[in-house]
């Protein structure tokens, strides 16, 4: 019997520095209204200070704005566009 001393022995000791990068930036977006914008792939809000978007991928177009600022998007397939 030898006792050996491991000092890799300590569990994770990084908790709380995880980063989830499942979820979506929705989380980092101040409530209130924004006025989105499409640019390329992506939904950009110009009316904050600071500028946020997030990814909405090729397929989808914003065609419009619901009351609250919400945007609509559409698929391209259902607009008519290939
Ligand atoms: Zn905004």
């Amino acid at each position: 019997m030898t006792h050996t001393t491991k000092s890799n022995q300590n569990p994770e000791e990084s908790q709380g520095e995880l980063l989830d990068f499942n979820k979506p930036s929705f989380k980092f977006i101040p409530s209130g209204f924004h006025e989105w914008i499409q640019r390329g792939y992506y939904l950009v809000c110009k009316s904050c200070e600071l500028e946020h978007g997030f990814f909405i991928g090729p397929e989808k177009l914003m065609v419009g704005r619901e009351k609250d600022g919400k945007p609509i998007l559409k698929r391209r397939k259902d607009l008519g566009f290939v």
